[in-house]
């Protein structure tokens, strides 16, 4: 009687491939539970912001339409991002752009266009409606 070495050997790349998979899927799950929990967070802060805008806008017998609707856009598109996180559980929705939200600095932020300064989690600058 021979032993199929051959074939343990193919058995045992087999189940560690399957173990690997299973680590990577793991991992990814993960990643996947991070990336919605920065999009909440960033939805509730522009939510707030456009709030905040169309408030202080109000408040001061002001219109500035196109900034308003940047905000809006902004928090539809955040919106989508959250939707496609829980809905798509198999496709790979890592998206670098948005891993790193809660990293950012707290403090002394300047719009990089026109120099004025933004509050620290703006999206837009309120001077000159430059994307953050
Ligand atoms: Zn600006």
């Amino acid at each position: 009687m021979t032993i199929d070495f051959d074939k343990i050997l193919r058995a045992g790349s087999k189940a560690a491939e399957s173990a690997k998979k299973t680590a990577a899927e793991l991992a990814d799950k993960g990643k996947k539970q991070v990336n919605l929990v920065n999009e909440q967070s960033k939805l509730a802060r522009a939510q707030r912001q456009l709030g905040a805008l169309v408030y202080s806008l109000h408040v001061n017998g002001e219109e500035n339409q196109p900034l308003v609707e940047k905000y809006i856009q902004a928090v539809a598109e955040i919106e989508a991002n959250i939707e496609r996180l829980k809905t798509e559980a198999d496709a790979d929705v890592s998206d670098p752009e948005f891993t790193d939200v809660t990293g950012e600095e707290a403090h002394g932020r300047y719009c990089p266009q026109c120099g004025a300064e933004v509050e620290e989690d703006a999206l837009f600058c309120n001077h000159c409606g430059a994307q953050l």
